[in-house]
C-alpha cells in the first residue's frame, strides 16, 4: 500500500475533531486547515494549518503533499477539491458532488431532475419574484446559500410574511404536514462499494426550532425503512459520491418519503454510530480515506442521542448539574467538544445513551434542564 497513512481536513469543527479519533486508531496522522486555531480539532492534529478553507490557493497549499483529503463542513473551497483529485489524491466529497450540494436550489434541482421524491418547490432569485409564486401559501423558504441549523429557514404563511422574506436566491416549497424526520447516512468507498446505517429519528422542540433527540433505530415499519435505505443509496448513487452521504428525509402524515436535504460529510445523525454500531462513520470515513475496506454499519444497541447545546446565561448552574448525573450514568457516553465560547444554543458537545428506547425517553427527561 502506498503512504495511505495521512490525511487532510478542510475545517476543525466538531466533525473533524471525531474523524481525527477515529483516524488515530488506525494510525493515520490528520492535518487539519482552518480560520481560527482555537477550533475543537486544533488539539488533536499532528499539523495544524491556520488558513481560510474557502480560499482555492490556500487549500492546494495545505494539501500539497497529502494523500487524501476530507471536509468538516460545506463551506470550502469546491474547485480546489476537484484540482486535487485531478492529481490523482482521494477526495471525499468530490468538488463536482460538493458544488451540487452546497446550494439548496442546485441540491433540490438535482434531486428532482433524477425524479427523487421531494417536496413540491420553486427557485426564485429574490423576495420579489415571490408576487409569481405558483404553490399556495403556507410555504417555507430556505436560502440557497449559508443556511445552517434552522438559520435561513423561515416559514412563509401570510401576504406580510412574504413582504419580510429573505431578499436572496433561495428555494420556496410547499409545506409538509410532517409525521417524522428521519435520516440515513450511506458510506461509499472509491470502488463503488456502499454500506448503509440504521435510519434514526430526529424530535424536534418544535417552539425553539432545535432538535431534542435523536432515536436510532426510528420506529417506523419495516416497509417504511426499507425505503428509507433505498432512496439513500439511489441517491448516493446518483451523486457518484466518495465518502459519506446524510439523507434527511420527511415522513408525511400520507405515507410518502421525501427527501428533506443531504449533506456529503459526517453528520449530527451518526453520532451515535461512535458507541451504538459495529463501526462509526467517522472510522467508515477514515477508512474510505486510506483505502481500507469498509467497516459494518450494523447497530449493536438501541440509543438517544442528545446536542448539548451552549446554556443561556440564567442556565449554567443547571447546565453543569446536568453533565455531572450524566456523568455518573452508565448508558452516557459524554462527548465535549472543548469550544471556549459557551454562548447560548451553540453545539458544546453531545451525549448518547444506550437502552431500551421508552427507558432511554424517561431518562432524557430526567436530564433537561432548559424548560
Ligand atoms: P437546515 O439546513 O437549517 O437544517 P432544513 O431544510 O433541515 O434546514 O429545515 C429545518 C427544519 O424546518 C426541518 O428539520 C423541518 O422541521 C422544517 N422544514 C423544512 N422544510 C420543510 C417543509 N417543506 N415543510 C415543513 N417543514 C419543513
Amino acid at each position: 500500500m502506498t503512504n495511505l497513512n495521512e490525511m487532510g481536513i478542510l475545517g476543525g469543527g466538531q466533525l473533524a475533531r471525531m474523524t481525527i479519533e477515529a483516524a488515530m486508531q488506525l494510525g493515520v496522522r490528520c492535518h487539519v486547515l482552518d480560520k481560527a486555531g482555537d477550533v475543537p480539532a486544533a488539539a488533536f492534529t499532528y499539523r495544524f494549518t491556520e488558513g481560510n478553507p474557502q480560499d482555492f490557493d490556500t487549500v492546494m497549499r495545505f494539501a500539497a503533499e497529502l494523500p487524501a483529503v476530507t471536509i468538516d463542513s460545506e463551506h470550502v473551497n469546491a474547485q480546489a477539491l476537484t484540482a486535487l483529485e485531478a492529481e490523482g489524491r482521494i477526495v471525499a466529497p468530490q468538488g463536482r458532488v460538493l458544488e451540487i450540494i452546497q446550494n439548496k436550489c442546485r441540491q433540490k434541482e438535482f434531486l428532482a431532475r433524477c425524479g427523487f421524491p421531494t417536496a413540491k418547490f420553486q427557485v426564485v432569485k429574490n423576495r420579489s419574484e415571490l408576487a409569481g409564486l405558483s404553490l399556495e401559501l403556507p410555504v417555507v423558504q430556505k436560502t440557497a446559500t449559508s443556511g445552517y441549523d434552522g438559520y435561513g429557514v423561515k416559514v412563509l404563511a401570510s401576504a406580510a410574511d412574504t413582504n419580510e422574506a429573505f431578499d436572496v436566491e433561495s428555494v420556496i416549497e410547499e409545506k409538509i404536514a410532517i409525521a417524522k424526520e428521519i435520516a440515513v447516512i450511506v458510506a461509499s468507498d472509491r470502488t463503488g462499494n456502499r454500506v448503509v446505517y440504521d435510519a434514526v429519528e430526529m424530535v424536534f422542540d418544535k417552539q425553539r426550532n432545535i432538535l431534542k433527540y435523536q432515536l436510532c433505530p426510528a420506529e417506523i415499519s419495516a416497509e417504511v425503512a426499507t425505503r428509507a435505505t433505498e432512496l439513500a443509496l439511489s441517491a448516493a448513487k446518483s451523486l457518484g459520491i466518495v465518502g459519506l452521504l446524510a439523507v434527511e428525509m420527511f415522513l408525511t402524515e400520507k405515507g410518502e418519503l421525501l427527501i428533506n436535504e443531504m449533506a456529503p460529510r459526517p453528520h449530527n445523525s451518526g453520532h451515535h454510530t461512535i458507541e451504538a454500531a459495529a463501526t462509526s462513520q467517522y472510522e467508515n470515513l477514515v477508512r474510505i480515506l486510506t483505502g481500507l475496506p469498509l467497516g459494518s454499519p450494523e447497530t449493536t444497541a438501541p440509543s438517544l442521542m442528545i446536542n448539548l447545546l451552549g446554556p443561556e446565561s440564567d442556565k449554567v448552574a443547571q447546565w453543569n448539574a446536568m453533565i455531572q448525573t450524566a456523568l455518573k450514568m452508565p448508558n452516557a457516553h459524554v462527548h465535549l467538544y472543548g469550544k471556549r465560547d459557551m454562548r447560548p444554543f451553540r453545539k458544546l458537545g453531545h451525549m448518547t445513551l444506550i437502552g431500551e428506547r421508552n427507558t432511554l425517553i424517561r431518562q432524557y427527561e430526567t436530564l433537561t434542564w432548559a424548560s
